[in-house]
């Protein structure tokens, strides 16, 4: 008789694979181009931990700019309208990136995108 398999409570995490190939990284280079500072980003954090938004709600810059590198642009209309533009995350920066602007160029880069065809 086949022993029963004991649960130890664990389980398995689904796998958390980038497709960069599927992933429109045309609105990172945008937005670079029009803030060059992005490319100095570290991801260092520290925006984050000084946000105003994030005291309130889930919101990290830091985050943002990760999805963006990534290409995985989907919800980073909805995570950047958390921001209050209040320049705090500029003053901690030790890359000097000029955040502020970062947010309003993403957020115009992702109005301009193309409307993502249905059917
Ligand atoms: S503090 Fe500056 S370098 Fe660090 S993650 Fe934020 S934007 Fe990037
Ligand atoms: S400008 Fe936006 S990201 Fe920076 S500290 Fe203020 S609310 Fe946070």
């Amino acid at each position: 008789m086949q022993k029963k398999a004991i649960n130890f409570g664990y389980s398995i995490t689904p796998d958390r694979q980038i497709d960069f190939d599927a992933n429109d990284r045309g609105i990172c280079k945008r937005v670079a181009l029009a803030e060059p500072s992005l490319n100095l980003c570290i991801s260092c954090g520290t925006c984050a931990s000084t946000c105003s938004a994030a005291i309130f709600t889930d919101f990290s810059l830091r985050q943002v700019i990760l999805l963006l590198r990534r290409g995985e642009t989907q919800d980073l209309e909805k995570a950047i309208s958390k921001c209050m533009l209040c320049g705090k995350c500029q003053l901690v920066c030790p890359r000097n990136v000029n955040t502020r602007n970062l947010v309003i160029q993403i957020s115009k880069a992702l109005g301009e995108r193309p409307p993502v065809r249905q059917g």
